[in-house]
């Protein structure tokens, strides 16, 4: 597939589950594309250089990103602003210098930072799965899936047009947003379920009176899907939470609200109020599955990710 303006050589920092996958995802849909890579986990590049998805793995996020037209930041939210500094003065003025990470307001400000008069333009593949590191990623990732972009003002249309033609040559449907609308519309969608996800696996573990192998044995009743998000990686959770803290704290007070509103239902017996709500979410997972975005099968489709 041609992109205009074209990336001939895209440079991934971080080789986890997400870098992985585009650098997978790369070779396989634009293989005329270079593909080189860095992680700081010696065991990630050991890993990365065995399974053979980049061009080369580098020993430093330097060497990785000399000569590329497209650099992007796979690494925890907390770890981006100092890997700007790594690779300032490895980079070209016309580099686009992008990321994946799932908050974008305090990424935006930690790199406009550290790359003053630089091509920044944040990016958030709205796909993952519960797993990290090198072996976890995979090419079909990113299909019919969203990708959310969250120029600056006055970004480069040109470097826009790239990166846009990039996330769609890798199979994603893109999206433009202002950073803060992003971070409010995930904190809704993403990080409260993990946030919620997180405390019910929580509870569980700390029940004294049912045991440990009670709740694994009875856990299809639902608490096996909170799992499968609590399994989530502890660190770009903690660092998704941290960087996007007043959206999070915002929507968790309105979540709060909702769930007193519904202790009250119960406590009063008023069964209407939980039917209506019970019917409107029901008609939600209806609508996310014939828009695409997940699967009407009892595993979700997920077996053999
Ligand atoms: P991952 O599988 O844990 O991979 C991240 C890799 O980056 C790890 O190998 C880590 O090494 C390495 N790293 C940490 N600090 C670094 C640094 N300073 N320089 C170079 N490498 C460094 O994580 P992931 O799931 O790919 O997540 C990466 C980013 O994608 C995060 O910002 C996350 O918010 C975003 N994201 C994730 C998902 C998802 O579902 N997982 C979805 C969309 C976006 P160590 O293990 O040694 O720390």
């Amino acid at each position: 597939m041609a992109l205009h303006p074209p990336i001939r050589h895209v440079a991934l920092i971080g080789l986890g589950l997400i870098g992985s996958s585009i650098a997978r995802a790369v070779r396989d849909r634009l293989p005329e594309t270079r593909v080189t890579g860095y992680d700081a986990s010696a065991a990630a590049r050991a890993a990365a250089r065995t399974l053979g998805f980049a061009h080369d793995v580098a020993d430093t996020a330097s060497d990785a990103v000399a000569g590329a037209d497209l650099v992007i930041l796979c690494v925890p939210v907390g770890a981006i602003g100092a890997v700007a500094e790594e690779i300032r003065d490895a980079i070209s003025a016309d580099t686009i210098i992008s990321d994946v990470g799932s908050s974008k307001a305090s990424i935006l400000a930690a790199l406009q930072a550290a790359l003053p008069g630089r091509h920044v333009i944040p990016a958030h593949p709205v796909a993952g799965t519960e797993r990290s590191g090198p072996e976890a990623g995979f090419a079909t990732l990113f299909l019919n899936r969203w990708c959310i972009l969250t120029p600056p003002e006055g970004a480069d249309a040109a470097k826009l047009a790239a990166l846009t033609g990039f996330w769609e040559a890798l199979g994603a449907n893109v999206e433009q947003m202002d950073a803060p609308h992003h971070d409010l519309v995930l904190a809704v969608t993403s990080h409260l379920p993990h946030l919620i996800a997180y405390t019910i696996v929580g509870t569980a573990s700390d029940l004294e009176s049912v045991t440990r192998s009670e709740v694994i044995k009875y856990s299809a009743g639902g608490f096996r899907d909170f799992t499968r998000i609590a399994a989530s990686d502890p660190t770009m959770w903690r660092d998704v939470f941290l960087s996007n803290k007043d959206a999070v704290l915002e929507m968790l007070q309105r979540f709060s609200e909702d769930l007193t509103a519904l202790q009250r239902a119960i406590r009063w017996g008023d069964g209407d109020a939980l039917f209506d709500l019970f019917s409107r979410t029901r008609a939600i997972r209806r609508s996310i599955i014939e828009e695409g975005q997940d699967d009407a099968r009892p595993d979700f489709g997920r077996s053999g990710q």
